[in-house]
């Protein structure tokens, strides 16, 4: 199998991959961020690289606003992943040449991290997949929306710079991966993300043992919150929508922060005829996160851009003030007539 298989080809339009391998070449000290509430791309995506660049011989540190959620704590046996604390952060900038922001391009995702960064002149460099936020806030924007996860950005940068896979920065990148693509389940999975994988076995990597110390952390409070709030859920628009709420109270009573809800708006999907699926989640009175996914005809990345938030064509968010029925009431109206327009497209095709 030829390289050129297994690396995609950097897209012209929004990638600046060459750029990117001259901006670390150019800085040594290296300060490394991601979204707040990480996931495993975003934390993956960081070890990884910090991985690369030390070995490298280049100081690297890793500075979050949120801290690491329990399934991802084992990536930072080789490095601190360190979350916010304001005089530590103060402390990092200063000691930093230049900041390389993972998985989002948008700046005010990075949290407590751009209130420092607004203080700080410190040249930016921005590698993500996400569609929206696309110009990035970087000098030097690596932005590839048609790659799986920003794993996979680091990976072909891997390659085009010739660095090997070590077998901790392979598990790394695995995680982002297997994390993004929902175990490869998702529409972003293509042949490129199982070449990828391929790849990432051939070089030490054991997909059970990290499917499970990902997938193990779970606490039975959060097995019963999803039962609850998934035998509430509701039908709409003929059996084409899902909407599923949780309430503070919910979340109080069975002992859960936000990132609990990691996974539920994906099940019910596998609802027949399901185009979309919203859950509005009110983790304190008066925020409520809206996750919405599309099984794959409608795009709902608009809807959550419009409303400030973001996302990808059939996966997005976005964080509202107000009533869940505020939320409900900004968002439901434009699904449905999303839903109803693949209706009538179908309606058409076989008239
Ligand atoms: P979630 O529903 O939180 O699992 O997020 C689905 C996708 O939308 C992920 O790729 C997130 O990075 C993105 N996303 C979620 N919330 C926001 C937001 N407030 N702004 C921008 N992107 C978001
Ligand atoms: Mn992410
Ligand atoms: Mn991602």
């Amino acid at each position: 199998m030829s390289d050129a298989a297994v690396s995609r080809p950097s897209p012209a339009l929004h990638s600046d991959r060459r750029a990117f391998l001259d901006f670390v070449a150019r800085h040594s000290r290296l300060l490394l961020t991601t979204h707040i509430n990480p996931d495993g791309d975003g934390l993956g995506s960081e070890v990884a690289l910090a991985l690369w660049l030390r070995s490298q011989g280049k100081q690297v540190r890793v500075l979050n606003d949120s801290v690491v959620p329990h399934a991802f704590a084992f990536l930072a046996r080789h490095l601190p992943l360190e979350s916010w604390e304001p005089e530590r952060a103060e402390q990092l900038f200063n000691e930093s040449d230049a900041l390389i922001v993972l998985d989002t391009s948008n700046r005010q995702r990075i949290g407590r991290v751009a209130e420092v960064l607004a203080r700080h002149v410190m040249p930016v460099a921005v590698v993500d997949h996400h569609v929206t936020h696309q110009r990035g806030f970087g000098q030097v924007n690596v932005i590839e929306p048609e790659a799986s996860s920003t794993g996979e950005i680091v990976f072909d940068l891997m390659r085009e710079a010739g660095v090997p896979l070590t077998p901790e920065i392979a598990e790394a990148l695995y995680v982002a991966l297997m994390t993004d693509t929902g175990s490869f389940r998702y529409s972003n999975t293509d042949s490129h993300a199982h070449h990828m994988a391929a790849e990432l076995l051939a070089n030490g990597v054991d997909p059970q043992r990290l499917h499970s110390q990902v997938h193990t952390h779970a606490s039975a409070g959060r097995l019963r919150f999803f039962g609850e709030v998934l035998s509430a859920l509701e039908l709409l628009d003929d059996g084409k929508v899902v909407v599923l709420e949780a309430s503070p109270e919910q979340f109080q009573r069975h002992g859960l922060s936000g990132s609990d809800t990691e996974g539920l708006v994906d099940l019910p999907r596998t609802i027949a005829g399901v185009e979309a699926v919203a859950l509005f989640s009110e983790v304190e009175p008066g925020k409520v996160k809206v996750s919405l996914r599309s099984t794959g005809r409608v795009t709902i990345d608009d809807i959550c851009a419009r409303l400030g938030g973001g996302g990808h064509a059939h996966a997005a968010g976005v964080l509202l003030r107000g009533t869940r029925a505020d939320a409900r009431a900004k968002v439901l109206p434009e699904l449905s007539r999303k839903v109803a327009a693949l209706g009538a497209v179908s309606a058409q095709r076989f008239a």
